[in-house]
């Protein structure tokens, strides 16, 4: 491939399964690479094994793309639609001498493997049809099915430079002549991986290694093609803390089930990018640096560990820095969060607050309804110090009303719905707290403790009592500090 030639990659996912994350991070580096180079991210469902392949899967797969914000920059190629192409093509090659008819059974091409293995020679076909379209004696025995096999080199080597490993070879006497087109009419991957390479221009194969051993039988039919070659970069495996391959057994794989435990789409994608990827020793990234900063120099050779608690670090540290309004969209969106009768802004607020403390987006709903129902939640004051020295337990209680009572006041006077809205913020409500604590004989903790948590419905709130008194309706407050006085 030309090094000039504009940047087209393409992500090729088989829809036989849900979205894999080992698959995102193959789309991502994808991704980045053609962001990078101003090139093309291409996307191509390769569903011609008609048993495995379900819808239900392509929409997961492209739904969690889309989530991802990894678009693909052209229309969607499905293999499916090219099967005529795909045959057009193999037919040629047979005309060309460079792939032929094989009429062997399965059963016949698995006994000669058998006993390959039992003379402990490496199992391959035993190349019985490989010369029969020239002898024009047609097909053996008046047989009609028959598979299109690629007439593979029989000696010398075939090489390329991967991006990631530099030069793999592999001797040509090693491999197999490999099916092209099945006996049922089915094409295999390797033979319509090139077709559809061709066709789409890609310029870079970015895939997962387990595919090294493909490449170079792919390598043959571009050749058998006369077309010039895409240059090749094969990914390290992802692997579970028990370094097997990453597999539902080790790890969930499954992308929509992370965005349903409340990650964020960039918290995966920064995750992953340091899969195999790395940047000196920076951990965290935006989509933006992870394009400005990615190329294959800094990709591993070796395997990556896949560890979920980094992956928890990471998303907390991106949900700190997320709008909150961004936040309540996806609250409503995928955690069914609703609550009307409290303004968007009041929640959002809230989630300023809450979104310091949690790692995942699905803690919020809980803390969050306790702040949003009106009326007063439940709660279990069987902790409380004042239940357990009982003393003291009037004299706080007093000075709670006279806290309420000077806010209400202060709410009524100014028709207003807040305390915020009266000016009275974080700084002025600890000064009057603070006030009224020297004006009865109390210790702040004694007087705040039955307060939090009857306003704020948790025994240990991710929001202050400073933070939440402003900004909560007033009414609210009343109500709760009402239950909490007749407690
Ligand atoms: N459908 C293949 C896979 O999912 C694509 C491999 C490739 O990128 O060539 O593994
Ligand atoms: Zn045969």
């Amino acid at each position: 491939m030309n090094s000039s030639a504009p940047v087209r990659v393409r992500f090729a996912p088989s829809p036989t399964g849900w979205l894999h994350v080992g698959g995102v991070r193959t789309a991502l580096f994808n991704f980045l690479y053609a962001k990078k180079l101003g090139g093309k991210f291409l996307v191509r469902i390769e569903d011609t094994d008609t048993e495995r392949s379900e819808k239900q899967y392509t929409d997961d797969i492209l739904a969690s793309l889309k989530w991802l914000g990894m678009n693909h920059d052209e229309p969607l190629m499905y293999q499916s639609d090219r099967g005529a192409l795909y045959q057009q093509i193999a037919d040629d090659l047979i005309s060309k001498g460079l792939a032929y008819r094989c009429y062997c059974t399965a059963e016949e091409v698995e006994a000669t493997r058998e006993q390959m293995m039992k003379e402990g020679k490496k199992p391959m076909y035993a190349r019985t049809c490989r010369e029969l379209n020239h002898s024009a004696s047609g097909s053996p025995e008046g047989r009609k099915s028959f598979a299109i096999r690629a007439k593979f080199p029989l000696h010398g080597t075939t090489s390329f430079t991967d991006m990631i490993r530099g030069e793999i070879s592999f001797p040509n006497e090693d491999l197999d002549d490999f099916v092209m087109i099945r006996s049922n009419g089915v094409p295999t991957y390797n033979f319509v991986v090139v077709v559809d390479d061709l066709a789409m221009q890609i310029s870079h194969v970015i895939r997962g290694d387990d595919h090294i051993n493909n490449t170079p039988k792919q390598i043959y039919l571009y050749e058998a093609m006369n077309a010039s070659k895409p240059l090749f970069a094969h990914l390290p495996m992802i692997l579970g803390e028990d370094k097997k391959k990453l597999s539902k057994r080790n790890g969930e794989t499954s992308t929509n089930a992370y965005r349903k435990e409340g990650y964020l789409p960039e918290a995966l994608l920064n995750f992953l990018v340091r899969l195999g990827w790395s940047h000196g020793d920076q951990e965290l990234f935006s989509i933006e640096e992870m394009i400005q900063y990615f190329d294959f120099e800094h990709v591993q050779v070796t395997g990556a560990v896949f560890n979920p608690e980094k992956l928890l670090w990471i998303n907390g540290e991106h949900l700190k820095k997320t709008d909150s309004e961004r936040l309540l969209t996806i609250l409503k969106e995928d955690f069914a969060f609703n609550h009307p009768e409290v303004s968007s802004v009041y929640v959002c607020t809230l989630i300023d607050h809450l979104k310091q403390k949690v790692k995942l987006i699905k803690e919020l709903p809980d803390q969050l309804n306790s702040l949003c129902v009106a009326g007063a939640p439940e709660v279990n004051g069987a902790d409380l110090k004042w239940n357990k020295v009982p003393e003291q337990k009037a004299k706080i209680k007093e000075a709670i009303q006279a806290l309420s009572n000077e806010c209400s006041g202060i709410v009524a006077k100014n028709s207003k719905t807040t305390l915020q809205e009266c000016g009275i913020g974080h700084t002025e409500i600890d000064t009057k707290l603070r006030e009224i604590c020297t004006q009865f004989g109390l210790k702040l903790g004694e007087f705040t403790q039955p307060m939090r948590l009857y306003v704020t419905g948790q025994p240990n709130s991710n929001i202050g009592l400073f933070d939440l008194l402003p900004i909560m309706p007033w009414n609210t407050v009343k109500i709760r500090i009402d239950a909490c006085l007749k407690s």
